[in-house]
């Protein structure tokens, strides 16, 4: 077996569906960010379009694609990214979730939901790389989540890429048809700049009491899904300083932001 390479862990800004037909500078950047990458051996995604009480696994050597979405343009439905599966990664990862105490179960017909394959058939489009997903606990707290990460670190020793994918910003309460290139009003702009400096100098503490830090961290994530994914990444790195991949918004309420850590 070769020598796997150490894989970063990455969280990016997933956006609407309709970014993997979008002309855009955050299609482009996930179109290069394989260049940019380890090859790796499987990809463990974290998706905040899979909500559960507990943490679980796809289980499934071909987990189809799921199109969670409603009203969007035809082609979208039409759509399947049919990369693999990974059963043995996935008993391995729930194997270590509970051995930390993380109670996870195996699914074993769930597919990929759309937070992961959009950025993955951009990212990937081969699809030849196996998927595990895993489900966000959004009733639980960014440190639950960060223990998530952690608990799976050792995954990253066998070339498994920690791929987390929420938003950065996400207030759809505030979207009302504006077009994809609106500038962000202020208060999107102040805690993406907080998110920033707070990932690129490492400061766990604050990221993981983001409520109170933030600036108009509420009015940014009125429901905390799309942000717990970061939480997951970034337990597990080994170092906690991490930087920014990529920088975009879309319709002004959603920072396309991308960060990496140990790459
Ligand atoms: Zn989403």
């Amino acid at each position: 077996m070769p020598l796997m390479t150490l894989m970063p862990t990455i969280f990016i800004s997933h956006g609407a569906p309709t970014l993997v037909t979008d002309r855009g500078r955050t299609p482009d950047f996930l179109r290069a960010l394989s260049q940019a990458l380890p090859l790796p051996r499987a990809i463990l995604c974290i998706s905040a379009h899979w909500e559960t009480e507990q943490p679980m696994l796809t289980g499934s050597s071909a987990p189809p694609t799921i199109h969670d979405f409603m009203g969007f343009p035809q082609e979208l439905y039409a759509m399947h990214y049919r990369a693999p599966g990974d059963p043995a990664l996935a008993l391995r990862a729930q194997a270590l979730l509970n051995t930390a105490e993380l109670n996870a179960t195996l699914h074993p017909q769930r597919g990929l939901d759309h937070g992961a394959w959009v950025p993955l058939m951009l990212a990937y489009p081969q699809a030849e790389i196996p998927v595990v997903q895993l489900s966000v606990q959004p009733q639980r707290s960014p440190a639950h989540h960060f223990a998530l990460g952690r608990a799976l670190r050792p995954l990253r020793d066998d070339g498994v890429l920690i791929l987390a994918s929420g938003a950065a910003t996400h207030n759809l309460r505030e979207f009302r048809g504006q077009a994809v290139n609106t500038a962000p009003p202020d208060y999107v702009l102040e805690f993406d700049a907080w998110l920033t400096a707070a990932i690129t100098r490492g400061d766990v503490a604050e990221l993981l009491d983001y409520p109170t830090h933030a600036p108009h961290a509420l009015r940014n994530h009125p429901t905390p899904e799309h942000f717990l994914p970061l939480f997951v990444a970034l337990g597990a790195a080994d170092s906690a300083t991490g930087r920014a991949l990529h920088e975009d918004f879309n319709y002004g309420i959603l920072s396309m932001a991308a960060y990496a850590w140990n790459d």
